[in-house]
């Protein structure tokens, strides 16, 4: 499709490109024919060819005169004709190529949008088709059971009730990265001990149920510029990460730093880390490292972390990460000093 709309393309650049040399040609072509003109048939010359007594060997005299200024009006003539030609059909040559050059380039962003947007719908609909697969499998089995007991049924709907919950996760997921491509944020100075401690308070029961201890130290003075609703949420995919992928009875550390018109939030745990040749992917849609998916975690899809970096480059900051595996991960946050 895009090979098609990319040559599509180039044909219009190249009629506009030929469409101007074309008509610059023929302005350059009539006015050195009026030069020529002017400079071979010389009203001078003629005012004294016309001069010379008309009889014998004058009239042949003038007659060669005025054939040669034909022909040689003739071969500049056709010269130019041949050069302007040749000019055209380079352009013609090398237009066409920059032409499809430009035509690819302009199309490529676009061509990768349009990848990216291939490639998740068809992983949305992975995730999305496998609850919707284990439940049918689950109730086509009990249903060929004919001695299936209420303790077998109620353990059967409970099981359909957790892929049911899976399920609305992943369609608020999916809802919530929808919303974020299409929304702008009213930034506004919030405090960013606030922040944290509501995020902090969000977490604080999958916390404890763990053992984990998450501490803050941060300016009570220090203003962010952000949208607070949607601040809050990302720090508590952060914070909510950091619980699932840290052992029990470990420290998580939130600190906030401020650099010339930056705050710098960042997120320390002791948990299994992130391998290196993971970390660059983690922000991707439904990217899930194979420490998470061998852990058989079965909460997350992999679209916390990408939620959360939409939501910070709304809110006009960066995310990045670095991390030790076997020793823990630090997620760092910088937005604006408000
Ligand atoms: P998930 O729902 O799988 O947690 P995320 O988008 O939030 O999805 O995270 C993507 C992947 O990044 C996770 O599957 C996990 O492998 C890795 N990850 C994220 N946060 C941490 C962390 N604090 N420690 C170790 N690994 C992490």
């Amino acid at each position: 499709m895009f090979q098609k709309t990319a040559t599509k393309l180039a044909g219009l650049y190249l009629t506009i490109i030929m469409i101007i040399s074309l008509f610059f040609s023929a302005n350059i072509y009539q006015l050195s024919v009026q030069e020529l003109d002017r400079s071979i048939r010389r009203p001078d010359i003629n005012r004294i060819i016309d001069r010379l007594p008309h009889y014998g060997p004058f009239d042949a005299a003038r007659k060669r005169i005025r054939a040669a200024q034909d022909q040689q009006y003739v071969e500049y003539k056709q010269n130019i004709l041949q050069r302007l030609a040749l000019v055209n059909l380079l352009i013609l040559l090398l237009g066409g190529f920059l032409s499809y050059y430009l035509a690819r380039r302009t199309l490529q962003p676009i061509e990768q949008a349009h990848e990216a947007q291939s490639r998740f719908t068809a992983d949305a609909s992975h995730e999305l088709r496998t609850p919707i697969a284990a439940m049918r499998s689950e109730i086509e089995v009990a249903l060929m059971d004919p001695k299936l007991t209420l303790k077998q049924t109620k353990d059967l709907l409970r099981s359909n009730l957790e892929e049911l919950a899976k399920l609305t996760a992943l369609s608020e997921s999916l809802l919530r990265l929808a919303q974020l491509d299409s929304s702008e944020l009213v930034m506004k100075p919030i405090s960013a001990e606030n922040l944290v401690s509501d995020a902090i308070g969000r977490v604080t029961a999958q916390a404890e149920h763990k053992n984990i201890l998450i501490s803050h130290t941060i300016n009570p003075q220090l203003k962010i510029s952000g949208d607070k609703l949607s601040l809050t949420e990302a720090l508590v995919i952060l914070l909510d990460n950091a619980v699932k992928y840290s052992p029990d009875k470990s420290e998580i550390t939130v600190t906030a730093q401020t650099e010339q018109r930056s705050v710098i939030l960042q997120v320390k745990d002791q948990g299994i880390g992130i391998k290196k040749s993971d970390l660059t992917h983690i922000f991707e849609r439904f990217y899930r490292a194979d420490a998470a998916r061998s852990k058989q975690m079965s909460e997350g899809y992999g679209i916390g972390l990408a939620i959360a970096k939409n939501i910070i480059e709304l809110n006009k900051g960066s995310i990045s990460v670095q991390s030790t595996p076997g020793a823990g991960s630090i997620f760092t946050v910088v937005l604006q000093k408000a």
